[in-house]
């Protein structure tokens, strides 16, 4: 087994041991901020800081990777060496929103955060894309498989980015919600009630669609590491979802009425 395999498995054990301690404590940030947990910062600085590494590492990877190619011409490029920069795009593309669009356009309305969350989420992201970008780029397990175009690319693909669409709509919903409020009644951060798009089923859509999401990349990657990141998502965003959804029965007392599960649709 070779160091990359200890680093990874290390990962997976580690995102499963999670699981169980979020079910019990939330992370304290936004409707679940409380005392206690020491110095707070603004929440879209907090964004910036603990989800840029993301972007830049899987991007820095891929441009030494890109320099080091010598390609002649588009004819001489593999399928796989597409399929490499295709998921590197979607990838970029989640952490270019996360990173700078979504905090953009929180402006400021927003609880802040707090040091425990952006340090613990700099960890995740910095170990976490160090794997995958490792993996697509300096491993080249897309390149090496010698894949063509198949079918679980076009389906991972396709499922990655209605996964997006779905977290990007869901996060939108919420921001005009708080942006409407706040107009009318000049006030801070007040909380409403969601409806619209998926939060017709579930109370945490957001959270929904960026589990679909990894799920379709690393259905279109078929690597270990896209599955171990998809399982973390779970981990981390699962428990979460819950307590939010506890957080809406307990809050908005009509919230029961709505009939929405936490997390997963109900196809009934
Ligand atoms: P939330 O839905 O809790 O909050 C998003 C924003 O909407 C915050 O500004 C929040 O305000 C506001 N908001 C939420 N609900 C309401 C409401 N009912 N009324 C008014 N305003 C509301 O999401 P998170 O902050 O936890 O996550 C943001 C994004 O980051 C999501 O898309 C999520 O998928 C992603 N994420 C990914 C993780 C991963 O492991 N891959 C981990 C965590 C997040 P306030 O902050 O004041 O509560």
């Amino acid at each position: 087994m070779e160091f990359y395999d200890w680093l990874l498995y290390a990962w997976i054990g580690s995102g499963l041991l999670v699981f169980p301690v979020l079910l019990l404590v939330s992370a304290p940030y936004g409707r679940h901020l409380r005392t206690g947990w020491g110095p707070t910062l603004p929440s879209n600085w907090g964004w910036v800081i603990q989800e840029s590494p993301s972007f830049f590492i899987m991007a820095g990877y891929g441009a030494q990777w890109l320099r080091r190619r010598t390609w002649k011409g588009v004819q001489d490029v593999r399928s796989a060496e597409w399929m490499t920069l295709l998921l590197a795009g979607c990838w970029l593309v989640h952490y270019a929103n996360r990173a700078f669009v979504f905090p953009l356009r929180m402006r400021g309305g927003s609880k802040p955060t707090t040091w425990v969350v952006v340090s613990t989420a700099i960890l995740f992201c910095v170990y976490n894309t160090y794997l995958n970008a490792y993996a697509l780029f300096v491993r080249e397990e897309v390149v090496r498989s010698g894949r063509g175009v198949d079918a679980s690319l076009v389906m991972g693909v396709a499922m990655w980015a209605v996964g997006w669409a779905v977290n990007y709509h869901s996060d939108d919903i919420t921001r005009q919600l708080r942006r409407a409020r706040d107009r009318s009644a000049k006030a801070g951060t007040h909380y409403a009630i969601p409806y619209g798009g998926m939060f017709r089923y579930i109370s945490a859509p957001n959270y929904f669609g960026e589990w679909v999401e990894w799920c379709g990349f690393a259905l279109a990657a078929r690597t270990r590491t896209a599955w171990s990141f998809a399982l973390w998502t779970f981990c981390n965003l699962y428990p979460r979802a819950r307590t939010n959804h506890q957080w809406y029965l307990a809050t908005f007392p009509e919230y029961a009425k709505l009939h929405r599960n936490a997390f997963f649709p109900d196809p009934s």
